[in-house]
C-alpha cells in the first residue's frame, strides 16, 4: 500500500491522486495512477475536463494498471490489486473481468454500487489505511511490531 501511495504521487489530475499496484505471489506485476491517455494533454497542464461533477479526462489508476498488463502482455489472473482509494464501479467491473481475486483498499470513495459488484463477484475485499505520507509507518502493523 505504501508503494501504491508512492505511485499516486505521479497522478496528473488536479482533483484526486490515486495509485494502484497489481501483485501476484508477492511480486509487483503492474502499477497505475490516474491521468490522461498517452499523448493527450494532462489536467495539471490544461485543467480538468468536468462533466456532471467528474473529471472525464483521466483514466483511473486501476484502469491504467490493468491496461499496462495488456500493453506488456502480463496476465492479471489470480492477482491482488492495492488501491489507495476504493475503486469506482467501472473500475470494480474491470477488476472482476481482469481475473483479479483480491482488492486491498487504502481510502474511501463514495460508490456503493462498486461494493455491491465486488461482493457479488466474490472478490476478497480488505482495508489497509495507512498515513498518506509515504514516510509514515503503517498503522495496521503496529500490533505486530513485537518482533522488532
Ligand atoms: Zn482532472
Ligand atoms: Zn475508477
Amino acid at each position: 500500500m505504501k508503494i501504491a501511495h508512492d505511485v499516486s504521487s505521479r497522478a496528473t489530475c488536479n482533483r484526486r491522486h490515486v495509485g494502484a499496484v497489481i501483485v501476484r505471489e508477492r511480486r509487483i506485476l503492474t502499477t497505475g495512477y490516474n491521468g490522461a491517455p498517452m499523448g493527450l494533454a494532462h489536467c495539471k497542464d490544461v485543467g480538468c475536463h468536468m462533466v456532471n461533477g467528474h473529471c472525464i479526462r483521466c483514466l483511473h489508476a486501476e484502469q491504467n494498471a490493468i491496461i499496462q498488463g495488456a500493453l506488456f502482455g502480463v496476465s492479471t489472473s489470480g492477482a491482488t490489486i492495492y488501491c489507495t482509494a476504493q475503486p469506482c464501479n467501472m473500475c470494480a467491473k474491470m477488476i472482476v473481468n481482469a481475473g483479479i481475486v483480491k482488492i486491498v483498499v487504502g481510502g474511501e470513495y463514495p460508490d456503493e454500487f462498486a461494493l455491491q459488484v465486488i461482493q457479488e463477484a466474490g472478490l476478497e475485499l480488505v482495508y489497509c489505511h495507512i498515513e498518506n505520507e509515504i514516510s509514515k509507518d503503517v498503522i495496521e502493523s503496529d500490533k505486530n511490531s513485537s518482533s522488532d
